[in-house]
């Protein structure tokens, strides 16, 4: 017959592993699990670059929904989600706008970024709608990073 310790000992909620009594102290207690610290700081910078990754994917989808949006046909929308449109931070806008004869960064399909001039042209307004429309090449290449980030996501997930 064996009386076991009703407590269990704890096991890392990340990876499994169990943790020594004597590193409990060591240990990081959070949402009812225990973690060794470094296997719960790893979490959270996953936790934090997913949630990140997920801010851009919303700022992509908003992007795309505001270009189909019946706003911008000129049509009355059918149905407004004020919450959903509460939620929207940066408006496009709010977006940097140039004037005609000045110079915008914008992503091409390969990645490489071209300095346009800003003609109001479709186009140009397209890709101001579109949210590829930066004032400066570090902007741009920043919106790139992330842009990378997404696409490589979406390729896994596929
Ligand atoms: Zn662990």
């Amino acid at each position: 017959m064996q009386v076991g310790n009703p407590v269990p000992d704890p096991v890392c909620g990340r990876c499994k592993k169990k943790i020594e009594r004597d590193g409990l102290k060591e240990a990081v207690y959070q949402d009812g699990l225990w973690f060794h610290t470094a296997c719960h700081r790893e979490g959270a910078d996953q936790l934090f670059r997913a949630r990140r990754l997920s801010d851009v994917l919303k700022e992509i989808k908003r992007g795309v929904e505001i270009i189909t949006s019946p706003l911008f046909q000129g049509d009355e929308p059918p149905g407004v989600h004020t919450a959903e449109r509460e939620e929207m931070s940066t408006p496009p806008s709010q977006c940097w706008l140039p004037n005609t004869g000045e110079h915008y960064f914008l992503m091409l399909g390969n990645g490489m970024i071209a300095r346009f001039p800003w003609n109001d042209t479709d186009f140009d307004r397209e890709a101001w709608h579109f949210g590829n429309c930066f004032h400066t090449q570090a902007q741009a290449e920043q919106a790139r990073e992330q842009i990378t980030q997404v696409l490589h996501t979406l390729h896994q997930s596929w």
